[in-house]
């Protein structure tokens, strides 16, 4: 499918790899619709990619809530006509150590970074499967492959993506021709840390300071990599440290 014929919905598109990656596909013809909380931000880029000469929708979203993500799909089918892939970014990351207790924190990154990925699936999966195609691309992180410190929840829940982006291509591949995607960034220089509260962690993260981390485009990058390729390819797994990083 060429560029101008993909309607691509991000969630998480308010900053971060979300909203370099809606910058990267709109760049190259792709419509994109960025669902994320913070309408206002996401006004601001869309009308950056329109001024630009690119097509975008903005739709206010909490990935917590399924019927919100069920009318994304109904808005983006009104406006573009179709949808032909989702990308599941949106997530947090406030790491904490276990001993501190932070339920409410591991249970908000539960619910955002896998239950919210599980309602991007249920909301779009009828329509790709009704086009016989598409793409799902999951955001998971370096997280899934490797525990760091005060990341026993975030590190688990980033495991989960990439098990179940597995499970998913292997039952939507065949079957459907819906291509299932897990990149797996290092750090990446965006707002993930301003969600931490343990003050123990903040110390700690304050020398990763001194690398140079990956940048939000980098991952846009793989991402566009990923939705050019033609159906017959599914690439199934991105993982992509900055160079400086252990
Ligand atoms: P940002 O904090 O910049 O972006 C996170 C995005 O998620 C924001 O757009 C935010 O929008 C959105 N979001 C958070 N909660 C919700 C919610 N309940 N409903 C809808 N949207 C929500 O960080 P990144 O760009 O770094 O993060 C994007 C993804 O990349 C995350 O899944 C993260 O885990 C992953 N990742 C990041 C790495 C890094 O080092 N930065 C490394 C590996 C993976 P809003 O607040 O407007 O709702």
């Amino acid at each position: 499918m060429n560029n101008k014929e993909q309607v691509i919905v991000i969630t998480g598109a308010s900053s971060g790899i979300g909203e370099a990656t809606a910058h990267k596909l709109a760049g190259h013809g792709f419509k994109v619709v960025l669902t994320a909380r913070r309408m206002e931000k996401l006004k601001e880029i869309k009308d950056t990619i329109t001024s630009n000469g690119g097509e975008a929708l903005a739709i206010a979203a909490d990935v917590t809530k399924v019927e919100e993500l069920h009318e994304v799909v109904r808005k983006t089918k009104s406006k573009f006509g179709k949808v032909t892939g989702w990308i599941n970014n949106a997530g947090l990351m406030p790491l904490s150590f276990v001993e501190k207790l932070k339920t409410d924190e591991w249970n908000t990154m539960v619910d955002v970074n896998i239950k919210g990925v599980l309602n991007g699936i249920e909301a779009v999966l009828p329509s790709l499967i009704d086009n016989h195609g598409g793409n799902i691309i999951n955001i998971s992180s370096s997280a899934a492959h490797r525990f760091f410190p005060g990341g026993a929840v975030y590190c688990a829940t980033k495991s989960a993506v990439m098990m179940l982006s597995e499970g998913l291509r292997q039952e939507l591949a065949p079957k459907y021709g819906i291509n299932v995607t897990s990149i797996e960034p290092g750090a990446t220089s965006t707002e993930l840390m301003d969600t931490i509260t343990d003050e123990d962690i903040l110390e700690k993260l304050s020398s990763m300071k001194e690398m140079t981390m990956l940048e939000a485009e980098d991952i846009a990058e793989a991402i566009y990599y990923t939705l050019s390729q033609p159906k017959r390819v599914n690439v199934n797994n991105l993982y992509i440290l900055p160079s400086e990083q252990q």
